[in-house]
């Protein structure tokens, strides 16, 4: 992928998630300017717009670039000099030019252009989506929706793990509607999504247009549902809206990470409403399934990797399809990178580095790493003592109990002899800011993680 098809990948993704509003303010005249080990640079026109990509969207930036190329580590952005009328001329580096001039690509650019109207993503499609076993009876429940709209399961209600399927599936299934109803209004959206355009309808004081918009649709495709449960305002109005398209015969397509029953805020008539159609599951996918996925998708790249080692990806990556596809797409990369086909042990080793499992820690594992990294003892760590080659194990300590554990001050404060939560505050952001100037404890934090992390 070159950087333009790369950031055009991500935005796709990115879209879909916020309104369009916020889409064009924030992420117009952006491109990726650089990548270089692992990290991107972004350019974007001015700092306001850094700062909010900063703040509150690095997140998401980050997570829809690794579902293209999971060597990414960090993003950094940059106020790109020019003015917005240059903004096209990233576009033009060498590189892009000759990127896209070749059909194959152009290609690849298509198909990621999110129909406006219907908010879905062309590239999501029955034909690319394989069927097995783990998810035979959600493709079956959407095929058989084409032909009954609105009368047969209303609403459908497909539910599984992330990254199983269930965007691709609801998409696939309002494409497939499309194309065969060119007429008919049909609209994708994540809650969330609906949940923030919610929020903008109260604080014009529009809710009744709000409602009026909803109400107009044929098709309407609500993806993740489970965004929903605690929000009882958007609840309310969903249901309204809900009951509306139902009584009218409309299509509704709901999808959510877990059963309707297993949502504990979510209102009684509501999830009443949610198992009154047809729930389908997917499941994690079989051996033979992943690798039928990763081979149509090795194919769809035009990528030929030996069996041996789709076969050992296969059985590697065994849970979630995206990160096989993420595994598949970051040996791609190399490849193209280094223009020579990738021997299995490489795989191994790519994969091995990516896959860093979010292994759960304890306080007392965290507390032992640093200790032992600093090589005094552990009750050491405790003790009221304002020796140097105490007192930084002892910051670092509180740094990581906060960062890797998710502990908080008080508990911190109180885990290090009885110390106020101020204490460990201090220590936290004292640790951070030396993080920040760069130096030493930067390497030191970097061993003990990979301590941490490594063993098994
Ligand atoms: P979810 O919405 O359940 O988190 P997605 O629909 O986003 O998962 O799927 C993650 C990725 O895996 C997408 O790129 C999607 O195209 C791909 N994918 C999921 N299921 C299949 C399938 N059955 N066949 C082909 N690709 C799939
Ligand atoms: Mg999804």
């Amino acid at each position: 992928m070159t950087n333009q098809e790369l950031w055009k990948a991500a935005l796709g993704e990115i879209e879909l998630e916020l309104s369009k509003a916020n889409f064009l303010t924030w992420f117009k005249n952006t491109a990726i300017a650089d990548q270089k080990e692992g990290v991107i640079t972004v350019n974007v026109p001015n700092t306001f717009i850094k700062e909010w990509l900063e703040d509150k969207y690095h997140k998401l930036i980050i997570k829809s670039l690794r579902n293209y190329s999971r060597d990414i580590r960090n993003i950094e952005y940059n106020i790109s000099s020019g003015t917005l009328a240059d903004a096209p001329k990233i576009n033009k580096t060498k590189d892009a030019e000759k990127e896209t001039s070749a059909p194959e690509s152009q290609l690849e650019f298509r198909e990621f252009q999110i129909d406006k109207e219907t908010n879905l993503n062309p590239r999501y499609t029955f034909e690319t989506f394989i069927v097995g076993e783990f998810n035979e009876m959600a493709h079956a429940a959407s095929l058989s929706i084409t032909k009954n709209l609105g009368h047969l399961y209303n609403p459908l209600f497909i539910y599984g793990g992330v990254g199983l399927g269930k965007t691709h599936l609801t998409q696939a299934l309002g494409n497939s509607i499309k194309q065969s109803n060119p007429d008919i209004k049909i609209k994708y959206l994540s809650s969330e999504k609906f949940a923030s355009d919610f929020v903008s309808a109260m604080q014009n004081a529009d809710i009744p247009a709000f409602k009026t918009k909803y109400r107009k649709y044929d098709v309407l495709i609500l993806d993740d549902v489970q965004f929903l449960a605690s929000k009882m305002k958007v609840q309310e109005v969903f249901f309204d809206v809900f009951n509306e398209l139902y009584d009218n015969n409309k299509q509704i397509i709901l999808s959510a990470d877990r059963p309707p029953k297993s949502f504990k805020e979510l209102e009684e008539r509501i999830r009443s409403r949610f198992e009154g159609g047809l729930m389908a599951h997917i499941s994690e996918p079989d051996y033979e399934s992943r690798l039928a996925i990763l081979k149509a998708k090795a194919e769809a790249k035009k990528f030929n990797p030996s069996n041996e080692i789709l076969e050992f990806i296969a059985s590697y990556m065994q849970t979630n399809i995206r990160e096989l596809e993420g595994a598949l797409n970051s040996i791609i990369a190399r490849e193209r990178f280094s223009g020579r086909p990738t021997a299995l042990e490489e795989v191994k080793e790519i994969l091995n580095k990516n896959a860093q499992p979010k292994k759960i820690l304890t306080a007392a594992q965290i507390i032992k790493a640093v200790a032992g990294f600093y090589n005094i003892e552990e009750k050491t760590l405790f003790e009221k003592t304002r020796k140097k080659e105490v007192v930084q194990p002892r910051q670092i300590a509180m740094y990581l109990l906060r960062e890797d554990f998710n502990g908080s001050y008080p508990y911190i404060g109180q885990k290090f002899g009885g110390r106020d939560h101020t204490t460990a505050i201090h220590s936290y952001l004292k640790v951070a800011q030396d993080i920040k100037k760069g130096g030493r404890v930067v390497e030191e934090i970097k061993t003990i993680r990979e301590n941490l992390y490594n063993t098994a």
